[in-house]
C-alpha cells in the first residue's frame, strides 16, 4: 500500500473518553517513530453523538468508516441511553455486522510484578462475533428474543457454517504466528446437539487444512474448570459468541482483570480496535482507568493493518508499541490503582508514550 493507512477515532462512552485519547497518542508515537504514515479521522458516536447530533449512530458516522482502513471503538455504555427511542441504539453491534467483523480476538498474557492469579499466562481467545445467543445481533430484522405469553420467553440462537468456519479459520491463522501451535475449540456438542454440533465439525474441517497446528475440543462446563485450574495449557482458544463472551473475561481475571484485556473485532476488508471491558461507569471521570486494554487493541489494529495490507511500518509500529507497553508495565513505577499502583490514565499513557520514544 502506498497511501497512508486510513484509522477512524470513535472514543465512545465514559472511560472511554478517557482511555481512547491516551491510545491514540501511543499510537501516533509508535507511527512516527516507525515511519508509518496514518491519516486521523475522528469520527462521532455514542452518548456524545446523541447529545450533539441526536444519534448514537449519527448519518454519516458508517459513510465515514466506509472510507477507513480500520477504527479504534472505545467503550460503549449503551445502558444508559434514553430507552425505546429509535436514535439511541447501542452502536457496536451494528458495526460488527455492517462490516462482517466476524472475529472477536482477545488476548489474556501475564506479566511479572502485576497482581494476578497466574503469572505464567499467555492465550488468545477467538470468539465467533455475529451469530450465536445475542438477541440483538443474530437476526435480520426484528429480535432474536420473544414472549409469547407474561410466563415464557422464548431466546434463539444462530449457529452457520459458514461463520463457524470463518472464526476456525481466524484462529488456526493466528495459531500458526505462534510458537506452541494449539487450537483448542471450546463447544457442548454433547447437549446442543445440532449447533454446537454444527460449529464442532467446521472447526474439525478446517483443522485439516492446518497440519502444523495442533487441534484439540473442550466441553464449554469443563472449560470453564480448567481454565481455573491450569490455564497455561492454553494457547488458541476458539470458540462461539457468548461462551466466548463469558470465558474471555474468567482469562482476563487470571491475569489481573479487564483492565488488562485488549480486543480486536476482525473481518474480511476492516479491523475495529475495541478493549474487552465496558465503559465502567462507576470509576468515569476519574482519570483512574487503566488505559492497557485500550491501548493494547489499538496495538493489536496496526499489527492486522500491517499484515493485511502488507506495510512493515505499521508491523514496527505496532512492535514499539507492545515494547514499551511490556516495558512500563515491568517497570511498575506508573502504573493505574487496578494493577497496585497509583498513577492516573494520562500518567501511565504518558508513560507508555515516552517509553516509545526511548526504545
Ligand atoms: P459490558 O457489559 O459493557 O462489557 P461490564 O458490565 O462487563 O460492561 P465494565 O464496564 O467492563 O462492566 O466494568 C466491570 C468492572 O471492571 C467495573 O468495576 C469497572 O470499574 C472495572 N473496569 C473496567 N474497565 C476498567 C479499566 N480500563 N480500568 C480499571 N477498571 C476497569
Amino acid at each position: 500500500m502506498i497511501r497512508p493507512l486510513r484509522i477512524g477515532i470513535l472514543e465512545g462512552d465514559d472511560i472511554g473518553l478517557e482511555v481512547v485519547p491516551e491510545t491514540i497518542k501511543v499510537m501516533r508515537a509508535a507511527a512516527a517513530k516507525a515511519g508509518c504514515a496514518i491519516d486521523w479521522h475522528p469520527v462521532p458516536i455514542g452518548k456524545k453523538a446523541f447529545e450533539e447530533l441526536g444519534n448514537t449512530l449519527p448519518t454519516g458516522t458508517l459513510d465515514k468508516l466506509d472510507t477507513l482502513d480500520g477504527w479504534v471503538l472505545g467503550p460503549i455504555g449503551h445502558q444508559a441511553y434514553p430507552k425505546n427511542n429509535p436514535n439511541s441504539i447501542n452502536p457496536h453491534p451494528i458495526l460488527r455486522r455492517h462490516y462482517d467483523l466476524f472475529a472477536n480476538i482477545r488476548p489474556s498474557k501475564s506479566y511479572p510484578g502485576i497482581p494476578c492469579i497466574y503469572k505464567d499466562v499467555d492465550l488468545i481467545l477467538v470468539r465467533e462475533n455475529n451469530e450465536g445467543f445475542p438477541p440483538d445481533r443474530n437476526v435480520h430484522l426484528g429480535y432474536g428474543e420473544f414472549r409469547p405469553s407474561p410466563d415464557m420467553t422464548i431466546g434463539i440462537r444462530v449457529i452457520t457454517r459458514q461463520g463457524s468456519q470463518k472464526v476456525a479459520r481466524a484462529a488456526f491463522d493466528i495459531a500458526r504466528t505462534r510458537q506452541r501451535k494449539i487450537v483448542t475449540a471450546v463447544h457442548k456438542d454433547t447437549v446442543f446437539k445440532l449447533a454446537c454440533g454444527m460449529f464442532a465439525e467446521e472447526c474439525r474441517k478446517v483443522a485439516k487444512e492446518y497440519p502444523d497446528v495442533t487441534f484439540n475440543e473442550v466441553l464449554v462446563d469443563t472449560m470453564a474448570a480448567k481454565l481455573i485450574m491450569k490455564p497455561q495449557q492454553f494457547d488458541v482458544i476458539v470458540t462461539t459468541n457468548t461462551f466466548g463472551d463469558i470465558l474471555s473475561d474468567a482469562a482476563s481475571a487470571l491475569v489481573g482483570g479487564l483492565g488488562l484485556a485488549p480486543g480486536l473485532s476482525a473481518g474480511p476488508d476492516r479491523a475495529m480496535a475495541q478493549a474487552t471491558h465496558g465503559s465502567a461507569p462507576d470509576i468515569a471521570g476519574k482519570g483512574i482507568a487503566n488505559p492497557y486494554a485500550m491501548i493494547m487493541s489499538g496495538q493489536m489494529l496496526l499489527q492486522w493493518l500491517g499484515r493485511k495490507h502488507k506495510v512493515e511500518a505499521a508491523l514496527q509500529a505496532a512492535e514499539l508499541m507492545e515494547r514499551a507497553t511490556e516495558a512500563v508495565v515491568k517497570a511498575g513505577k506508573v502504573l493505574t490503582a487496578d494493577m497496585g499502583g497509583r498513577a492516573s490514565t494520562r500518567e501511565m499513557g504518558d508513560a507508555i508514550a515516552d517509553a516509545v520514544g526511548d526504545s
